[in-house]
């Protein structure tokens, strides 16, 4: 789970980490009036937005007066990011940067521990750097049985800063930043950047953390911080009822039981030509209450053209399965061509009953049911 950097840097201040004067607004006037209230002459006006690159994409404008204010809200106020629309900014204080350094820390998965990342060459071409010059980024294991004593935040800290009065803070901001990460659940905890200003203060201008799914069971406080994308909702509504659903690009959209089985019929989808709307898998049972919430939620995607359902019927028998599906269908008006191939225990007599209703087309296997949805894509989109 994500969270956006306001949210970010509301968990930064409840652990000390220094951050600029800031205030999150919805609309143009919101901006102003908040800019009047700030009081400070200088500020950037950031989107907020649950993609990186907000910077390079345009999502970061700073403003000398109050008509700067205003229009540039207004202007990041009507930007789409990776497909979604920004709704929010924050206004903060614009901070004058001597040099601009990155820290972070992440569950690094070839190491099996959380790995600290640090470099004095931190900003928005963080990327190239780790690409073309990666000796200028500093990674260090973290022993979960150790942490980061003293000790071991001053030698980082000494790496860049060679005076007690930065090396202090910033040792000190190593290990917030750490205690965050643990105590939360985190899987990713960064600054990019974490300004020097000309001033001499460490500030972390930018607040980026990404949270543990599996862990969000434990952490209640983070789990409201959640704001779900249309996409999100739909896969948290379907997680409610017991299904893995992911979405897609694609126009197939595919009911299947079992997730060996769902990546196998897209990838065989993928094969022939097309692609899936959808990754999703009812479970080992195919009642026909999970068709039919199955189904509400592919017709509830605009860009599913045809339905391939493949059903491996073991414990739950075809014909069983079959009774279920012509169930389901008698209860969702669908008008979208939709494929059965049903697989397993007693199939053909599974397949004799649902040839009895003009719902759907039958397959015997499971390379005709795919061809049969690729070439009805295929002739729907004419
Ligand atoms: P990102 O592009 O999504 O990572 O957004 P950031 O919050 O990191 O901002 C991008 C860049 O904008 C930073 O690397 C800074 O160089 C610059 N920036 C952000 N805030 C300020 C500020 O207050 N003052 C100045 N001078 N630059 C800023
Ligand atoms: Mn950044």
């Amino acid at each position: 789970m994500k969270i956006h950097e306001y949210q970010a840097k509301e968990l930064f201040s409840i652990y000390g980490i220094p951050v600029e004067k800031h205030a999150l607004c919805h609309t143009a006037d919101g901006a102003l009036a908040a800019y009047h209230r700030m009081g400070i002459p200088r500020v950037v006006i950031k989107a907020q937005a649950l993609v990186g690159g907000r910077g390079k994409a345009g999502g970061i404008k700073s403003a000398l007066n109050a008509e700067e204010v205003y229009r540039n809200t207004k202007t990041i106020l009507t930007m789409t990011m990776k497909g979604l629309p920004i709704t929010k900014v924050l206004l903060s204080e614009a901070v004058n940067i001597a040099s601009e350094y990155y820290l972070g820390f992440v569950v690094d998965r070839n190491t099996h521990a959380v790995v600290l990342i640090i470099s004095d060459t931190g900003g928005m071409d963080i990327e190239e750097v780790a690409r073309n010059t990666p000796e200028k980024i500093v990674r260090f294991k973290i022993d979960p049985a150790i942490g980061i004593p003293d000790y071991l935040a001053r030698r980082f800290a000494f790496l860049y800063f060679n005076r007690i009065e930065l090396a202090g803070p910033m040792s000190t901001i190593i290990q917030s930043l750490y205690k965050l990460f643990v105590e939360n659940d985190a899987s990713l905890a960064e600054i990019n950047p974490l300004v020097l200003t000309t001033e001499g203060h460490l500030v972390a201008v930018d607040a980026k953390i990404t949270f543990d799914d599996n862990a969000l069971y434990r952490q209640p406080k983070i789990h409201t911080l959640f704001e779900p994308t249309i996409d999100e909702k739909a896969e948290a509504l379907a997680k409610e009822k017991g299904f893995v659903y992911i979405r897609m690009d694609g126009e197939i959209g595919c009911i299947v039981n079992g997730a060996g089985l769902a990546m196998a019929t897209m990838d065989m989808i993928k094969l022939y030509g097309a692609a899936p709307a959808n990754f999703l898998d009812i479970g080992g049972s195919s009642n026909p209450a999970k068709v039919v919430e199955a189904m509400k939620m592919l017709l509830n995607d605009k860009q599913v053209k045809v339905v391939l359902i493949n059903i491996f019927g073991g414990i739950t028998r075809c014909d069983d399965v079959a009774m279920g599906l012509l169930e389901a269908f008698e209860k969702v008006n669908i008008n979208i061509p939709t494929i059965v191939r049903l697989t397993g225990t007693n199939e053909q007599r599974g397949r004799e009953l649902l040839r009895t209703s003009n719902r759907f087309r039958v397959a015997e296997t499971m390379k005709e049911a795919v061809l049969w949805a690729v070439q009805t894509l295929k002739r729907e989109s004419i």
